[in-house]
């Protein structure tokens, strides 16, 4: 497959909505408000699959649907197999559930003391702040909680995890998620990141969220000015394909490197979407335009109903095998797998090393030659010389 784009063009949706007077389109609240949660509003929008439409008719059992106006504008309608469709349509695949498959792949449940805390690393918590967010992406590691579908009974308490931190002088670096953190209002936000500031041990906050890809319209100007007062609080955006990148999300990533976020970036290797070098590529590609540094692809866990959105690990390997080297090292992401069942996230790297000892390292480059770094230090020249003669010697 190659994917061909047009560099010079950043996407823009469909228009379905073209009676909507801008000030509304642009109006966060109202995209929220509009949501497409229902199978019915959907068949209105789009010709759905058969497999869509049972897909649809089964998600609020498992994780709800909802799409905003903005990101269901991204869809080609005329396409099944749209990278962007695939992300939030629900599809029939997802009530297959097969024998690896968990409710909590990664064993956060185990590692939380309080209840939307986990803390599995030695100086790092994740801090579940909501369990909503402004569209479901169907593969989400949190289906158990996020949406409020299945009976978790997810009660997330700020002040029990603020107070968890404040008495954990080992935590130096808090990332809050969720759900989605950026659908707190501006004033929850100022008292929670105010809070964790006043933490003399807490160095380092940062908030993984969606909404700059979702509902780019939120980064308004008085939440940049929240960011600012409390910065530096870092954010990792979530994208998968480059279609995700348009110009209101360059936008929106603008204003927030202006209030001086330092913006990253997660995928997630999906069947299909993006498991693909040039995609990939023209991904990381569209990012660093962004302002935002390509900061993990995970292999997808193993969630509950995602075999069909799961890519071949290999793929991922193979698409790291073609960044490294071949573009911008500041463009390459690291490839990870979080182990199941807890046990954080590993990096997958293509083989490099082809023999280590205590002699030297035999290594590949990025083209796959073959190099070699000693390891003992060589005898000084001047000895050399005197035993082979200064022409024999190759430095
Ligand atoms: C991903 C994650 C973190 C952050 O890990 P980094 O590699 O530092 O980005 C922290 N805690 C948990 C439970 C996580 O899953
Ligand atoms: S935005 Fe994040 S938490 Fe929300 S559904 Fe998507 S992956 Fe899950």
């Amino acid at each position: 497959m190659t994917y061909i784009e047009d560099r010079r063009k950043w996407y823009s949706g469909q228009g379905f909505w073209k009676n909507v007077p801008e000030s509304k389109w642009k109006d966060w609240s109202w995209q929220l408000r509009n949501r497409i949660t229902k199978l019915e509003q959907l068949e209105e929008l789009i010709d759905l699959t058969d497999e869509e439409r049972d897909g649809c008719s089964h998600a609020n059992n498992k994780l709800a649907m909802a799409i905003t106006p903005y990101f269901f504008n991204l869809i080609d309608r005329e396409d099944p197999n749209c990278p962007v469709r695939k992300q939030v349509i629900p599809r029939a695949g997802e009530m297959v559930v097969t024998t690896d498959e968990m409710l909590d792949p990664v064993g956060e449940d185990s590692h939380s003391p309080v209840p939307g805390l986990v803390h599995r690393y030695p100086d790092r918590v994740l801090f579940l702040v909501t369990d909503r967010c402004a569209a479901y992406c169907r593969y989400c590691t949190r289906s158990r909680l996020v949406s409020n579908a299945q009976d978790y009974n997810f009660s997330p308490s700020l002040e029990q995890g603020l107070e968890y931190i404040r008495n954990h002088p080992e935590v130096r670096d808090v990332l809050l998620s969720g759900g989605d953190p950026l659908l707190l209002s501006d004033n929850k936000l100022d008292y929670l990141l105010g809070e964790l500031r006043k933490i003399e041990h807490v160095e380092f906050i940062r908030i993984g969220s969606r909404i700059p890809v979702f509902l780019p319209q939120r980064i308004t100007p008085s939440l940049c000015d929240v960011f600012k007062k409390h910065g530096p609080i870092w954010v990792s955006i979530h994208t998968n394909h480059p279609k995700e990148c348009t110009q209101e999300v360059k936008d929106a990533c603008e204003r927030l490197s202006f209030a001086g976020v330092p913006l990253g970036n997660q995928s997630v290797l999906l069947k299909d979407v993006n498991d693909d070098a040039d995609v990939m590529k023209a991904l990381v590609h569209r990012l660093v335009r962004m302002r935002v540094r390509p900061y993990y692809i995970y292999q997808c866990d193993l969630i509950t109903g995602s075999s069909h959105l799961r890519a071949d690990l290999r793929k991922g390997i193979e698409i790291m095998r073609e960044l490294r080297g071949h573009t911008t090292g500041y463009a390459v992401p690291q490839f990870v797998i979080d182990a199941p069942n807890g046990g954080g996230k590993v990096p997958i790297n293509p083989e490099y090393i082809v023999k280590i000892d205590d002699e030297a390292i035999h290594f590949k480059n990025f083209e796959g030659k073959l190099y070699r770094y000693p390891l003992k230090a060589g005898a000084p020249v001047e000895e050399a010389e005197a035993q082979f003669g200064p022409e024999e010697i190759v430095m």
